[in-house]
């Protein structure tokens, strides 16, 4: 009989998640997630809804990535495909299950396995070749316009139909959780569809990085050299502001965009300012930054927000009432990547409980955990870290590694991650743009501290008093 998949790199991500999240997420969320397949840098899961993929994408596969890269000692990305199949084995193996492996359970199917019978390869087992990194979901289709978005999402759409013409460099910029990586990945996905041989390059300003101190350090610049100067017909940068101050990343970034732009090549660019902003760019950048068009990203009249909830259920074929997506449009202004978290949690709950979906439902879901009196926010937990330690919420969100800046960093990191919802990537990108890898090992330096360091033990517990009295 064939057995599903198992990698110890898989089963380990999964086994410090289910340590995290609690019993009953990991079962509705992690248990149903299936591994296909780890080859290279690409691991490919399935989920039996797009309910569960989408959950499972925005809140934890950020995490089992930084796992996997523990693991495999190189970054890896996903690939996941929504298999209604596996909800039926799903919970025919509920029956027979040791409920406390951390693995999946179902058993597999010859479509789970990515060959069929005949050992033609299924859809799965051949995946268009997308440029790695991209998301599926985030293209242009699944994007709602509206006023707030209109011109960033025109001029994407006018830079992936001309690419390297009118719109070049493209800059967008805009809060979080607004869309600008979403319509950066629509770019990439748009081009593909396009001409399938553009050479794209997706990839966040960390990253850049990171690939480019390895290089420098193994000696391999040429390779990285001729992955983004030369074999490259399209670049997109998502969260440039991360490389300000960085001197040699910044004096590369710089040879890589004038190679690139004197070559007519589309270049597109994310950040959460404008150019002029960034503090630590350098001027050269910024005015080449500015060379094209810069696009700004609001956050979303109601309008918007409306449709943005009745795209995002209509994707996962459920029914959502006027008076409900009312409800939770009026709720949750300011960020998209919120109003998708309240909806599936909306969604998750009244499933879970078995609860009829009214707005009455929605109020007390969602007023549960945002009552803005009480609602302990990244931003209250850097003040109070601040405040704590006498150091600037500017310095929390810096990049100064000095002791005296970091530890209460690492602290405001952890504790944001304990008192808040906000997933690792948020939390990067409100202090200033870091990786969301940067936010996990604060969290785990820190949670180890909290049983070993005197200190850092007293400070938790007293920041934590100041952010709850009660
Ligand atoms: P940012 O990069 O600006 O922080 P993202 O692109 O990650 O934000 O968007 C956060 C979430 O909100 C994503 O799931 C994205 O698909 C969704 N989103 C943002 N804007 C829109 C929109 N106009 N239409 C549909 N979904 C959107
Ligand atoms: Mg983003």
């Amino acid at each position: 009989m064939n057995s599903r998949p198992e990698h110890p790199a898989w089963n380990q991500a999964l086994a410090q998640l289910q340590a995290r999240v609690g019993a009953q997420t990991f079962e509705l969320c992690l248990e149903p997630i299936a591994l296909r397949n780890i080859e290279d840098n690409l691991i490919s899961l399935a989920a039996p809804s797009r309910f569960i993929k989408d959950w499972f994408e925005d809140h934890y596969l950020a995490e089992v990535l930084v796992e996997l890269e523990k693991v495999c000692g190189h970054p890896m990305t996903a690939q996941i495909e929504v298999d209604p199949e596996l909800e039926a084995a799903h919970s025919a193996a509920d029956d027979n299950q040791s409920p406390d492996v951390p693995t999946v359970s179902a058993a597999p199917t010859a479509s789970e396995t990515g060959v069929t019978a005949g050992g033609a390869p299924s859809e799965f087992a051949a995946p268009a070749r997308r440029p790695r990194g991209l998301i599926n979901r985030y293209d242009f289709s699944s994007f709602i316009l509206g006023a707030s978005n209109e011109l960033a999402a025109s001029a994407a759409r006018a830079a992936s139909e001309n690419p390297g013409q009118r719109f070049n460099p493209l800059f967008i910029y805009g809060g979080v959780g607004l869309g600008k990586t979403h319509l950066l990945h629509a770019v990439g996905h748009a081009l593909y569809e396009r001409d399938p041989t553009t050479r794209i390059s997706y990839i966040s300003a960390e990253q850049f990085m990171n690939e480019f101190v390895t290089a420098v350090r193994q000696n391999r610049f040429d390779e990285f050299r001729s992955r983004y100067r030369n074999d490259c017909d399209c670049l997109l940068v998502d969260d440039i502001q991360f490389i300000a101050g960085r001197d040699r990343t910044m004096d590369e970034f710089f040879h890589v965009f004038n190679s690139l732009y004197e070559a007519g090549k589309q270049i597109v660019v994310t950040a959460d300012c404008v150019p002029s902003q960034m503090k630590g760019m350098e001027e050269r950048l910024t005015s080449r930054l500015n060379w094209g068009l810069v696009a700004d990203i609001q956050a979303p009249d109601l309008e918007t927000r409306l449709a943005i909830l009745y795209e995002k259920s209509s994707r996962e074929s459920l029914a959502l009432q006027p008076e409900v997506a009312m409800e939770i449009a009026k709720h949750v202004k300011s960020n998209v990547r919120e109003l998708e978290g309240a909806l599936l949690r909306v969604m998750a709950l009244a499933e879970l409980r078995g609860a009829n979906l009214s707005p009455e439902f929605v109020r007390e879901v969602l007023m549960l955990r945002s009552d803005p009196q009480k609602a302990v926010t990244v931003e209250s937990i850097q003040k109070a870290v601040a405040q704590y330690f006498t150091v600037k919420v500017a310095d929390l969100k810096g990049s100064r590694r000095h002791r005296a800046i970091s530890r209460p960093r690492m602290i405001a990191m952890y504790l944001s991650r304990e008192l808040t919802r906000a997933s690792f990537p948020e939390i990067g990108m409100r202090f200033g743009g870091k990786d969301h890898s940067t936010v996990i090992n604060a969290c785990k330096r820190i949670s180890a501290l909290e049983n070993d360091d005197a200190d850092t033990e007293t400070a938790l517990t007293s920041i934590r008093a100041r952010l709850s009295p009660s």
